[in-house]
């Protein structure tokens, strides 16, 4: 079976545009904007796979097409794994990623333990049926932000063995480590053997 098309249920132009870089140019990724889709869609599971899965679900059951949809979570192992699956809105509502760096930063300062990595679950709905894949980015959490690039937590998360964060990479560099290219390339392995 040959697929051409994909829907990803993200509005993040960022995520698209990291997602379509990866992906073989034989397969065309649509965001819901690309296709006219604004409402919001449910995440309100309680773990990372939770939400991907009923974000893809969802989709697929709305417009029938083959779609896949990510969610990804920061989990920092001194903090019982928060922010978690509550990463956006680690500092309230209004999902803002300077104060999630914040109260990160903050929750973080009396711990030596500054592990912490990236999760990316993506789930996939085609045909009807459903598959997950998962993607981690080992690092850790520094001091203070570095680097005006990418997204979220990325100026104060320091990949391992690099000396530059997220932030400071640019798209290709994060793209060839990152949690969502290593999901991704499991899709991506996935399609190829369709
Ligand atoms: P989402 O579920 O993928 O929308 O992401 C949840 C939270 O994790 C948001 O606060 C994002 O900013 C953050 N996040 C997701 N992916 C990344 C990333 O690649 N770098 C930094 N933060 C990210």
């Amino acid at each position: 079976m040959e697929i051409n098309e994909l829907i990803f249920a993200t509005s993040n132009a960022n995520k698209v545009s990291e997602v379509n870089k990866l992906l073989p140019k034989n397969i065309q990724v649509h965001s819901l904007k690309d296709i006219g889709f604004t409402d919001e869609l449910p995440e309100t599971q309680d773990t990372i796979e939770g939400n991907a899965i009923q974000k893809a679900e969802t989709l697929y059951k709305l417009i029938g097409k083959d779609c896949f949809a990510e969610d990804t979570g920061l989990i920092v192992p001194a903090l019982n794994g928060e922010p978690g699956v509550y990463s956006a809105r680690y500092a309230g509502p209004q999902k803002n990623d300077q104060d999630n760096m914040n109260l990160l930063l903050k929750n973080l300062q009396d711990h030596s333990d500054r592990s912490a990595y990236f999760k990316t679950v993506i789930a996939l709905f085609i045909d009807g049926k459903h598959f997950t894949f998962e993607g981690r980015a080992e690092g850790r959490i520094i001091e203070s932000p570095r680097g005006d690039q990418g997204f979220g937590y990325d100026p104060i998360f320091l990949p391992n063995d690099y000396n530059t964060t997220f932030a400071e990479m640019n798209m290709s560099e994060k793209g060839s480590i990152s949690h969502r290219a290593k999901a991704l390339q499991l899709l991506i392995e996935h399609l190829a053997k369709l």
